[in-house]
């Protein structure tokens, strides 16, 4: 079975290191990975093909810096003639972004089965690329991997019941990651400060309106001159902090380039706590059992929130600084929500057995 796998963004490379090797483990899976080029520096996509022992892409579209339409059109575009020339089985899409639904239309209109891995996930703010992309993607997929129930109960709700799309709860990829790679964590190169704080920001709703972004970094500086904050930052964010002229006072919070995911467990397994907007990384929280405050006003792991593992605070400085010191450090974290480590090897036989 011929399985091409379409990758282009960070979130997309952790979720591939934990299939690509349950692929591995299949003989008779041939899998061939076009990464399309939305994320390219070294810090975000090459570290992770080496530290991860992904297998190298077979292709690489080198589509990047572009607006959502001609991005997503040229994906289109390009992957189409590698489907054309490589004739898959299957194309495998990850998660939300516009490699995600270029891959699975691609492939949807040539009449090539599509699996999609983090399905059914909601956040029911259409404003959101990666909830357009969702919603599309599932619905032009053959098989729906679901990482939980609320993902199974969102499909249902919008009828899956009564189209062919087959739902399969998998449990979660990056579960299967965390535990993985939670042995082989690496310490970052720089002094690291006890009961720190581990903090990111890159959703578009806080970095491209500039009130949002303010006002959570004002709330890191408040938080920060009692308590150390390490920020890892994603390059757009970088990019839109100095071309508007952000001031961040860097004895407050200690801002890094973006690191590799071996270091990230090694940040995530000894922090105090976690604040962000990234989708994967409230998730990582849980996995290592760490209180998350997340910017942002809704999430798609609703199950984290109602087990009261993760506060919502959207981007209101007073929000943020009244979760932070209102937490609670007593939580027990011994509920399973996202499975048991083997959602990946269930992906690889179920497509073989499809
Ligand atoms: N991550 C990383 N290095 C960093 C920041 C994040 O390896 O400097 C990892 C993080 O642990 C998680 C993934 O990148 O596994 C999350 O990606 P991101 O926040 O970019 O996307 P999202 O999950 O929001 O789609």
């Amino acid at each position: 079975m011929k399985i091409i796998t379409i990758v282009g963004a960070r979130p997309q490379f952790i979720k591939a290191a934990a299939v690509s090797r349950a692929f591995a483990k299949q003989t008779n899976i041939e899998e061939v990975i076009v990464h399309t080029g939305q994320h390219f520096d070294t810090n975000m996509s090459d570290i992770f093909f080496q530290e991860m022992e992904i297998p190298k892409p077979h292709y690489n579209l080198d589509i990047n810096g572009l607006g959502h339409g001609a991005m997503t059109g040229q994906m289109l575009e390009k992957i189409e003639k590698v489907l054309l020339e490589e004739k898959p089985d299957w194309v495998l899409v990850y998660g939300d972004t516009n490699s995600t639904i270029a891959g699975a239309l691609a492939a949807a209109k040539l009449h090539i089965k599509v699996a999609h891995v983090e399905a059914g996930l909601r956040s029911f703010n259409m404003n959101m690329p990666e909830e357009i992309n969702r919603i599309l993607t599932d619905r032009i997929s053959n098989i729906l991997f679901c990482p939980t129930d609320t993902a199974i109960a969102n499909l249902k709700a919008e009828g899956y019941d009564n189209l062919p799309n087959k739902l399969v709860k998998s449990g979660d990829v990056m579960q299967d990651a965390a535990l993985f790679y939670s042995k082989k964590s690496r310490k970052p190169n720089f002094d690291i400060p006890n009961n720190f704080i581990l903090a990111t920001i890159h959703r578009a709703e806080n970095t491209d309106d500039l009130s949002r972004l303010k006002a959570i970094i004002d709330a890191f500086d408040e938080i920060g001159k009692n308590n150390s904050i390490i920020l890892p930052l994603h390059p757009r964010t970088r990019q839109i902090i100095s071309k508007n002229n952000i001031k961040i006072n860097e004895n407050n919070i200690k801002i890094i380039e973006p690191v590799g995911y071996l270091e990230m467990v090694y940040l995530l397994q000894n922090c105090k706590m976690v604040m962000t907007d990234s989708g994967g990384l409230q998730k990582e929280a849980f996995f290592f059992k760490k209180f998350c405050i997340t910017l942002r006003e809704e999430t798609e792991w609703v199950e984290l929130v109602q087990n009261g593992f993760n506060t919502i605070v959207g981007a209101n400085k007073t929000r943020i600084v009244e979760a932070f010191n209102k937490q609670n450090f007593d939580l027990k974290f011994d509920i399973n929500l996202y499975g048991t480590g083997n959602a990946s090897d269930k992906i690889a036989t179920d497509l073989l057995n499809y």
